[in-house]
């Protein structure tokens, strides 16, 4: 799975750095940083993290994504 942030959106409310603390933090200044790239064992924690972003900044794309929604898998 790849993961995407729109960091003009991101405000750092942090609420993904709880749900899915293996991908997401924080750096000195309390800027996001992230994982670009996540293993299908994260999908729930990824998907928990992108709901709850108040701010729907988070994007997860991957195999099961794209069959999920009906467009051919590469
Ligand atoms: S929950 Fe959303 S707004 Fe908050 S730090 Fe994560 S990506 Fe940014």
């Amino acid at each position: 799975m790849r993961i995407h942030v729109d960091m003009d959106l991101c405000q750092s409310h942090g609420q993904c750095a709880f749900a899915a603390p293996e991908v997401f933090s924080f750096d000195g200044d309390d800027n996001l940083v992230h994982a670009e790239t996540a293993g299908e064992s994260l999908r729930d924690a990824l998907e928990r993290a992108a709901a709850a972003c108040p701010v729907r900044a988070i994007r997860i794309d991957g195999p099961a994504h794209e069959a999920a929604t009906g467009e051919p898998v590469a």
